[in-house]
């Protein structure tokens, strides 16, 4: 595909999933904003760069390896003027001695779930002098393998992370069970998600971000309050069969 042609598929994906973000907003009475992100895992940097061209203004990744060489290409100070503006966003499960790679690369990290985490992210923002930007995942319907602290857990461990002066806490993220936002009723988790952040931005004005919604079931996440959703396949089209590595470009 050429660069034209990339940039008109990923403008007129992004179009849609806009106007369904509007409808929903308008649907569930919302005048406040929701946030586009971008998952661009195992796209190019070539695409990354259509969807910002479209006017994109938040691009996350789920891999360490990846999201840093993406880095090292499209942010910091070698970044292309286009980029420059961008947000970035970690959403993958973080391994404690993989943390080293993420903090301090100005990244929102959503998937924070447990003390241990924690701890490894405020030694190693410490160290290197900067405030780390967390979210903390939650996993509202308790799948065994899933990552995500439990609802009975999220006020104590976010309590936790605010205590950490390197930790800056801004809100909850969720992934609700994949058999649910397919079939529509994933909507009585992310109300679950939504009454968490309500009772905690009551004694924590900060904590107010909800990262929920996909591309299968964001509509329902921008209806119980999503401030930010994660939609990879409606914005880039399927996933490449690996992970983006230097040198390959498509
Ligand atoms: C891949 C991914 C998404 C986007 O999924 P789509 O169904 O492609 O929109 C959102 N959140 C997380 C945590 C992901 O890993």
């Amino acid at each position: 595909m050429t660069d034209g042609e990339l940039e008109r598929a990923v403008a007129g994906r992004i179009e849609q999933v806009r106007a369904r973000i509007q409808r929903a907003a308008r649907a569930g009475g919302r005048t406040d904003d929701v946030r586009l992100v971008a998952v661009s895992k195992t796209h190019s940097p070539r695409a990354i760069r259509a969807a910002v061209a479209s006017g994109v203004t938040d691009v996350a990744e789920n891999r360490v390896a990846e999201v840093t060489a993406k880095l090292d290409l499209l942010a910091g100070a070698q970044a292309p003027a286009d980029m420059a503006h961008v947000g970035w966003h970690f959403i993958g499960q973080v391994q404690s001695r993989k943390a080293s790679h993420l903090v301090g690369r100005d990244l929102l990290v959503h998937s924070v779930d447990r003390r241990s985490l924690v701890d490894r992210i405020e030694r190693l923002a410490a160290r290197r002098g900067v405030l780390q930007r967390i979210l903390v995942q939650v996993n509202v319907a308790g799948e065994s393998g899933k990552g995500g602290c439990s609802l009975r857990e999220v006020d104590e461990l976010v309590a936790y992370a605010l205590d950490q002066p390197h930790v800056v806490v801004s809100g909850l993220m969720t992934i609700p069970p994949l058999q649910d936002s397919a079939d529509g009723t994933a909507g009585r988790w992310f109300a679950e998600l939504a009454r968490a952040r309500d009772r905690l931005v009551q004694r924590w004005p900060d904590v107010h971000e909800l990262s929920m919604g996909m591309s299968a079931d964001l509509e329902q996440a921008v209806q119980h309050g999503a401030t930010m959703v994660r939609v990879g396949t409606d914005v880039f089209g399927p996933r490449k069969t690996g992970p983006w590595r230097p040198g390959r470009d498509t």
